[in-house]
């Protein structure tokens, strides 16, 4: 009567909506500002004002035909131009509009290139811990997903196990720097090493295997770290970027494909692409937030209250007597449970009116997701339940 495989999806919310949920409904009962929702990878930080201000300008000064009216599938040139032109600049590349394909966002990207890229028989290489949708997107485009550990020491790649996963059916390999849920950035080291192997490995097996790098958190990154732009370090480079976290407008689904020339088969692999995002209905990104790239590209959300937030909960992690995997950048914290049911420890800190996320639902356990995109007064509030949990443990600074 309907699929069983899509019943279980939508019927099974993941465990992080689940905790989202519960703490709404805890904030009914207690008050919200009693409830320390860590939970969810919702910016805290408002949209840079240049986004209204061109979105009121778009809406006073446009054909509102056009404004509001279908675009090309692969999305307006002028905002393709503008994307090559900001990252041309930036990086020292050298895109044209035409390597560029408008999505709803990075998920819209992702599903996107998955089924552009797969056919039957490939697997794809996941590293954890990981963004649990990408399981969910891999799947139904048909990839028969390969999850590699990062290094527990680290959360870099771990090279040896990822060398050892690759096999004749690898396609594709994802990459999400700086990392949800880890914060973690990979090095330049840590590339140079994973691309070496990617080159070695293609040569083995004649043929070649792609390299999405997954990257709504690039410029949310603090004291001065740099993300390595994937490109210059590996021709089979495919970009899937999303404004949703830079300019603070998840809602609002924006983001962009990029395939490279360098890419093999660079102009088949764009059709291949423009067919996927046509096979799946997404006729075009929506046009009003395609409009205001030319003047937002490049543009930031204030990431100094991330960094504030950070530097707040590592400090007092610290101290505690919590382990902290180093956060770079996105705006999320990977914990060390002091017990090895992280399920478990958060059933705890909820005692203490913490929610937080079990690693488990990131395929890594033994750690809690802490998203720290709230107010930087939760987060002073919420520091005694903190030091409570880990005198619970008797943990020790
Ligand atoms: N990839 C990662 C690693 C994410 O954390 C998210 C959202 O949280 C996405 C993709 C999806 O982003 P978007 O809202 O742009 O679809």
């Amino acid at each position: 009567m309907f699929s069983e495989k899509m019943y279980e999806l939508g019927a099974k919310s993941s465990v992080i909506r689940e905790i989202f949920e519960y703490g709404k409904k805890r904030a009914a009962e207690i008050g919200k500002e009693n409830i320390f929702d860590f939970s969810i990878g919702n910016p805290s930080v408002p949209a840079p004002a240049v986004v209204n201000e061109t979105i009121k300008e778009l809406i006073d000064t446009m054909d509102s035909t056009v404004l509001h009216g279908y675009t090309s599938a692969i999305g307006d040139e002028g905002a393709r131009k503008a994307i090559a032109d900001y990252l041309n600049e930036t990086y020292g590349t050298a895109f044209k509009p035409n390597n560029f394909y408008l999505t709803c966002g990075a998920a819209a990207s992702l599903t996107i290139t998955f089924n552009a890229l797969c056919e039957k028989g490939d697997e794809v290489i996941l590293f954890a811990p990981l963004f649990p949708e990408y399981i969910v997107f891999a799947e139904k485009a048909g990839f028969k997903p390969v999850v590699v550990m990062c290094d527990e020491n680290t959360l870099q790649i771990d090279l040896d196990a990822f060398e050892k996963a690759i096999t004749a059916n690898t396609k594709a390999v994802v990459v999400n720097s700086p990392n949800n849920p880890s914060g973690v950035v990979l090095s330049e080291e840590t590339v140079l090493k994973m691309t070496a192997i990617l080159n070695r490995k293609q040569q083995e097996y004649g043929k070649p295997i792609f390299l999405i790098s997954d990257e709504p958190y690039r410029e949310l990154v603090y004291d001065g770290v740099t993300v390595p732009y994937l490109t210059k370090y590996y021709d089979n480079t495919i970009v899937c970027y999303s404004f949703s976290k830079s300019l603070s407008l998840p809602g609002d689904r924006i983001g962009y494909i990029l395939v490279p020339d360098e890419v093999c088969e660079s102009g088949k692999i764009y059709k291949a692409v423009c067919g996927a995002g046509r096979s799946l209905g997404y006729v075009c990104a929506p046009s009003l937030l395609q409009f205001i790239i030319p003047k937002c590209v490049g543009k930031t959300s204030d990431v100094s209250v991330y960094k504030k937030n950070r530097d707040l909960l590592v400090n007092a992690f610290t101290e505690y007597g919590f382990q902290v995997a180093k956060p770079d950048g996105a705006f999320y914290l990977f914990l060390k449970s002091p017990e090895k049911d992280a399920g478990a420890f958060c059933e705890r800190a909820k005692k203490y009116e913490l929610l937080l996320v079990p690693s488990d639902s990131f395929c890594f356990p033994g750690y809690v997701r802490v998203a720290y995109c709230v107010s930087t007064e939760m987060i002073e509030k919420a520091l005694p339940s903190f030091q409570k949990l880990a005198e619970e443990y008797g943990l020790k600074g």
